[in-house]
């Protein structure tokens, strides 16, 4: 790759570049490290993405995309690839009066939150601040908002693009209507996007939000009765329930600390003066040993998981939608959270998000690819280690997991917050085989080479 092209302004890194390279090839997946790409091309900008584009095609070379980092595959940086590394491009705007926001690629959503909040908005996104929107979006986007307000998909009014030929389009319901279908949950497979506008929604400034910390043996009572309060529940709360060893808290007695504990986690964005008629039921489904919830700030809210959200440790993950959360479900979760590998430095937790709302009745199935029919939860299970050693252990884990929750999961699900599990997985998890279907013709129309080929792969449609 030493041809590359001198009219790139933004910075080539390669191997030798020491404490340069490293740092541009450091991820949230620590495993990514192992291995390191042949060159990452920092862009400045859209013409030098178009620029990196080009080079790729006209050399048959694959390209690797890199946003926030925050993928669990570690696509972003793979052994011996070239990446587009958009880290560099973090302008984001945000227009008070028509309430758009607009985040080039490389803004995380700790900033995208902060500028959006400055004008008492936010849009729906995901829960730790050093999460990329780039691929948060185009996978789907969960958060503590998903209730009220939907996905971030539902939220996206259009994307910027640059094909793999390094042409610039513009991605929206007007204008190239069925890239921007795929572009709202089929990840980065059709070009590499520049830009994001979203419709924000008003939201706190302060909410009521925090944790409720109940011992491990009210966790299946609790769990069982979730489903029914939730039902009932306004869409301005979010929940998510999290089965996770237990924080050293002074609150909790020293044999408790790294045990399994239930912690809920409400974040209530409606009217504060109804917040403890919505908080009180939830906190009596059980006696909670700690009752961290209180008015906070929105931002303070929504980066409240970032402590137990470590950058750089080895980690995996599976996750899957849950049609109910079933006394089965539930007993097979337990028993995994009981059970789970432990080791020094290491954890594993298991969250399930309560869905409901905006996110599953205000948008059609086919409306987007990011698919949601039919789940009530979904579930994932977080494993983060730091010795190589162990990750034959946490992988061999990852699969039982897996088999364990496969009976009680829709064969669909959200592709960002698993690995990736290969075929057949990823041709069921968009949904219906129609979409999956339509989902090929889109990616023989704008990626027939499969040039983006390091991510979630959706393979082209062949002729015929
Ligand atoms: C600690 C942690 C917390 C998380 N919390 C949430 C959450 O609350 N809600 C939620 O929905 N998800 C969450 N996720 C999952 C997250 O949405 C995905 O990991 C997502 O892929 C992260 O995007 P990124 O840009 O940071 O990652 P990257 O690793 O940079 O990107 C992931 C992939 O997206 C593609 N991509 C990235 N940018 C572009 C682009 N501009 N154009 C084309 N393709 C691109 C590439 O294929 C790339 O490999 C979390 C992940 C982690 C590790």
């Amino acid at each position: 790759m030493t041809d590359f092209p001198a009219d790139f302004r933004g910075a080539l890194l390669r191997p030798g570049d020491g404490d340069r390279y490293d740092a541009a090839r450091a991820l949230y997946q620590g495993r990514a490290a192992d291995e390191g790409p042949a060159l990452i091309a920092q862009c400045a900008d859209e013409d030098d993405v178009a620029t990196v584009l080009r080079h790729a095609c006209a050399h048959g070379i694959p390209v690797a995309v890199r946003g926030g980092g925050h993928g669990s595959d570690g696509y972003a940086m793979p052994g011996g690839a070239l990446v587009v590394d958009l880290s560099p491009m973090k302008a984001v705007t945000v227009d008070p009066e028509t309430r758009v926001v607009r985040a080039q690629p490389g803004v995380l959503l700790g900033e995208l939150d902060a500028a959006a909040q400055e004008h008492g908005l936010a849009v729906p996104a995901g829960t730790v601040s050093s999460t990329g929107v780039a691929g948060l979006t185009l996978g789907g986007g969960i958060g503590h908002l998903m209730r009220r307000y939907g996905a971030t998909v539902d939220s996206l009014l259009a994307g910027e693009m640059v094909t793999v030929d390094g042409r610039k389009v513009r991605a929206d319901e007007a204008e190239n209507p069925e890239l921007f279908w795929a572009l709202r949950g089929g990840g980065g497979n059709f070009g590499v996007v520049t830009a994001f506008e979203y419709r924000a929604h008003p939201v706190g400034p302060d909410v009521v939000a925090g944790q409720l910390i109940f011992p491990f043996d009210q966790a299946a009572d609790i769990l069982g009765k979730l489903p029914a309060h939730m039902a009932t529940a306004p869409r301005e709360l979010g929940l998510l329930a999290v089965l996770a060893p237990a924080p050293a808290l002074p609150m909790l007695p020293p044999e408790a600390h790294g045990k399994p504990v239930l912690v809920l986690v409400p974040v209530y964005t409606g009217d504060l003066a109804t917040a403890d008629e919505v908080i009180e039921p939830l906190t009596a489904l059980g006696r909670p040993v700690a009752d961290l919830v209180a008015r906070v700030p929105w931002l303070q809210a929504n980066s409240m998981l970032d402590a137990v959200a470590p950058y750089g440790k080895r980690m995996n993950l599976r996750g899957g939608y849950l049609p109910a959360l079933s006394a089965d479900a539930i007993e097979v979760l337990l028993h995994h959270a009981a059970t789970a590998p432990s080791n020094p430095g290491a954890a594993t937790s298991f969250n399930m998000w309560c869905m409901g709302g905006a996110i599953s009745e205000d948008v059609a199935e086919d409306a987007t690819v990011f698919s949601r029919e039919g789940a009530a939860w979904l579930w994932e299970a977080v494993s983060m280690w730091d010795a190589p050693e162990h990750d034959a252990q946490y992988e061999q884990w990852a699969t039982t997991v897996g088999e364990a929750m496969r009976p009680h999961s829709l064969t669909s699900g959200y592709t960002n917050l698993t690995d990736d599990l290969g075929e057949p997985w990823r041709s069921g998890v968009h949904g219906s085989e129609a979409k999956y279907r339509r989902l090929r013709a889109v990616k023989a129309a704008w990626d027939p080479d499969n040039v983006l080929r390091f991510n979630k792969n959706i393979a082209p449609a062949t002729a015929g």
